[in-house]
């Protein structure tokens, strides 16, 4: 395993030359529609610091999207995952078992909100568990519609696509999408037209009132929420909505189903976003943190709802595969033995009141929010509240220039997320700040 220095070093531009030139072979030979965030090129990862081709050393406060939780390159996933792989790469769960697979969803049914008894299954994508609650969902209840949310994010595939609000550039070119999904609103207090007082139970009627009068509460199979909505611009339902949702779910015989994937394992300073207002959803899908990088996806929840799908209903060639399993393992030894949960919350006190003096000073930031090590900024033009995704790219560009790894999302395009790896020095996360404010000031 290789140790990289926990110090920020510019040695080149960014990107230097050697990233340049890789990059030019990557568009000759890779689809154009992966696209780049920041096209630095990877030697090596860990901590808090991501290492390039041209020996440049950037502050990490982008996690892969979230999944770098324990770091690139933890000790105990590192360990584990390499003596799984020595003894076997793959069998196939479905074909002839093995233990790792059995043990992740021990420690899920452990991990997970609600002392019922639960059942999980395992899968390589997020949106590939999304698919799978669904599918368990109308299993379960015999029912065809799906309800999700305003600003919700699912996944690319063509379901998890009709699930997901934004068009662009999720969307745009790739429908028709999967029929019987239908959207209504969220409680997003910032934007909310009455005033973030009124949101929670405004939009929790509206959402309500909408599904009884447009599909009928009977024909629903599954309600799909994201406790923090993550790519739409980690907005925080307003205090209250969840509760009202899964209440209506409750009432009329929906799984409700809570979609971690990016609030999962650790990052809000829970094992999950849903045990911040007491709610015990039907289902959880989770992936990104899991494994420390590895693929892994699960859908956990109740035994009964779980066991609704018909034995060999559920399942695929690499589900659970065993070096994934065992580095999910080893992820969630780390995030106990560190107690992760209360490194994310640590983020979160040092990161909200530093971004809330720049709000101070800087107009465009409209708001600061965030939960543990999960935190965004707004960005509007100054005195409103209409959303600058221009001068949003023009700050991450600034902050990728100096050597700091950030992320924006949005459905406006106009947030700037920060997921820092939850190890990450506390050094490293103000010298991220640092940078974060020189660039407020540059733009
Ligand atoms: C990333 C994400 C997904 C999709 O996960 P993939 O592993 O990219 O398929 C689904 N839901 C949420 C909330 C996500 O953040």
């Amino acid at each position: 395993m290789t140790e990289v220095p926990q110090e920020r070093k510019l040695v080149t531009a960014v990107p230097g030359p050697r990233s340049q030139e890789l990059m030019a072979r990557k568009s000759a030979a890779v689809a154009d529609g992966v696209g780049v965030t920041l096209p630095v090129f990877v030697t090596r990862a860990g901590g808090g610091i991501i290492e390039d081709v041209d020996g440049n050393r950037l502050i990490d406060f982008g996690s892969g999207i979230a999944v770098t939780s324990v770091g690139n390159s933890a000790e105990a996933v590192v360990r584990r995952a390499a003596a799984q792989l020595a003894e076997f790469t793959h069998t196939c769960f479905m074909v002839t078992p093995y233990e790792g697979y059995v043990e992740v969803a021990e420690r899920l049914a452990e991990l997970t909100p609600g002392d019922h008894p639960k059942k999980s299954a395992l899968f390589n994508s997020g949106a590939e568990a999304v698919e799978n609650a669904v599918k368990i969902a109308r299993a379960h209840t015999k029912r065809p519609a799906v309800v999700v949310f305003d600003h919700g994010y699912h996944g690319r595939t063509n379901l998890t696509m009709a699930l997901t609000a934004k068009n662009m550039p999720y969307k745009e070119g790739f429908g028709p999408f999967a029929p019987e999904v239908y959207r209504v609103p969220l409680a997003y207090g910032y934007r909310w037209l009455t005033g973030p007082e009124h949101a929670a139970e405004e939009a929790a009627a509206q959402a309500i009132d909408m599904i009884n009068k447009q599909i009928g509460a009977e024909h629903v199979a599954a309600i799909v929420i994201e406790p923090i909505a993550g790519e739409g611009g980690f907005i925080e339902p307003a205090k209250g909505f969840l509760p009202r949702i899964a209440q209506f779910a409750k009432n009329n015989g929906i799984v409700f189903v809570a979609d971690e994937i990016q609030t999962g394992f650790c990052r809000t300073g829970q094992w999950f976003a849903s045990e911040h207002e007491g709610l015990v959803p039907d289902l959880i899908t989770t992936a990104k943190g899991i494994a420390g990088g590895l693929p892994l996806a699960a859908v956990t929840g109740r035994a009964e709802i779980m066991d609704a799908a018909h034995a060999g209903g559920l399942g695929g060639t690499y589900g659970g595969n065993p070096v994934a399993c065992a580095a999910a393992l080893g992820a969630i030894e780390t995030m106990k033995e560190l107690d992760l949960n209360a490194r994310a919350r640590r983020i979160g006190e040092v990161m909200l009141p530093r971004l809330r003096a720049m709000q101070e000073k800087f107009p465009v930031i409209g708001e600061v929010r965030g939960r543990g090590a999960m935190i965004a900024v707004e960005l509007v033009e100054p005195g409103t509240k209409q959303p600058d995704p221009a001068v949003t790219a023009a700050v991450a560009k600034a902050c990728h220039a100096a050597g700091l790894v950030v992320l924006t999302c949005g459905t406006y395009g106009n947030v700037l997320r920060f997921l820092p790896p939850l190890v990450i020095g506390e050094d490293l996360l103000n010298e991220g700040l640092d940078i974060i404010e020189d660039a407020f000031a540059g733009v």
